[in-house]
């Protein structure tokens, strides 16, 4: 059995965990809560950088109350990017210390493929299509030829910084995602509002600048329901058309927007029609987590992928798709 120790902390969550092979042993978050406005890249730093040691403390305590001893831990995970460079620095360099001071390897792993592999481990799906959204990042993502393909993603910023954005022009607290969506059950109009879909790709920023704008002449909820009509849409068609382009049968939702039920009435009646199936992990898997960071680095560290140090620097835009994927032999593609 494998255990590895896993550090998340791209933006506003902190959160570590321990998991082996059958499951989550042990994991602690801390969450930074922006007072005004929204994430403040330096501030969610220094949050970072003031729990991380209590954070592991905690962890390692939690671990040991459970009756294991730190040394079985085989390696230590961080989330290597993409996120934002001040709170990506704070995780490796308590990654980095960790591993120095237990004396194992370190592992960097990809983020969003964080995302795909803890739904893959905590649902029965097994080679979906994934649509990851969440604050930063919107993405359609499919295992293909060793790596996890990108089939469309944003061309400016995720859904859910559209989202929280609009609701602050409009006067709502961050984040704004779950407000929006309340808002929304109460509308009884569709106000017209762009649909931005390029080839695959999606963007939202004018959709979210668009929604303010229409607040001067509808009402709140209108507003609300008709920016998620709009916006869900675009995301389920470019899933939809990855499905097809495929020919997968499993759509995996990922992210912290996917706690939306509107997204996920979306994406259930799209997976009917396709006679899909259609997964949707526990709600503490599916946003920023320690354990996701954790099981993939395990999946990395069982397939031989470690980092050493010298070369485990940060990187803001780190791709899903530069990362090989060495723990999923493809017998399909091997043949
Ligand atoms: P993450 O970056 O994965 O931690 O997700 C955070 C994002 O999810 C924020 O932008 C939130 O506004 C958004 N979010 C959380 N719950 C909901 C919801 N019910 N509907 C839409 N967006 C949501
Ligand atoms: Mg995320």
């Amino acid at each position: 059995m494998t255990t590895v120790l896993g550090i998340e902390g791209t933006a506003w969550n902190l959160s570590a965990a321990i998991v082996d092979e059958d499951d989550v042993i042990a994991e602690v978050t801390e969450t930074y809560r922006p007072k005004t406005g929204g994430i403040h890249p330096r501030e969610a730093a220094q949050h970072h950088a003031l729990h991380a040691s209590n954070v592991i403390e905690r962890l390692l305590k939690e671990y040991r109350d459970k009756g294991h001893s730190p040394e079985n831990i085989d390696a230590i995970a961080f989330s290597q990017g993409p996120g934002l460079g001040a709170c990506l620095r704070t995780v490796a360099t308590s990654a980095r210390a960790l591993a120095l001071s237990l004396d194992v390897p370190l592992v960097g792993v990809n983020h969003c493929i964080g995302h795909v592999e803890i739904g893959r481990w905590k649902t029965p799906a097994v080679d979906p299509v994934v649509l990851y959204v969440s604050g930063g990042n919107s993405q359609v993502l499919a295992h293909r030829a060793g790596k996890y393909r990108i089939f469309g993603e944003t061309l400016d910023i995720g859904i859910g910084n559209a989202l929280d954005k609009f609701a602050r022009g409009a006067g709502l607290t961050h984040p704004g995602g779950p407000k929006v969506e309340e808002y929304a059950r109460k509308a009884t109009n569709y106000v017209k509002m762009p649909y931005v879909v390029k080839g695959m790709d999606f963007s939202f920023s004018g959709l979210s600048t668009a929604a303010t704008d229409s607040l001067k002449d509808n009402s709140l909820e209108d507003v609300c329901y008709s920016f998620q009509e709009n916006a869900f849409a675009m995301l389920v068609e470019v899933t939809e058309r990855a499905l097809a382009h495929t020919g997968k049968s499993e759509v995996l939702l990922a992210g912290g927007v996917g706690a939306n039920m509107r997204l996920r009435e979306m994406l259930n009646v799209m997976c009917e029609d396709r006679g899909a199936s259609f997964y949707v992990p526990e709600k503490r898997f599916m946003g920023d987590n320690g354990a996701m960071i954790a099981y993939t680095g395990l999946l990395m560290f069982n397939s031989g992928t470690t980092l050493p140090i010298e070369s485990s620097h940060v990187d803001p835009s780190f791709r899903p798709d530069t990362v090989d994927v060495t723990w999923i032999i493809d017998e399909k593609e091997v043949l």
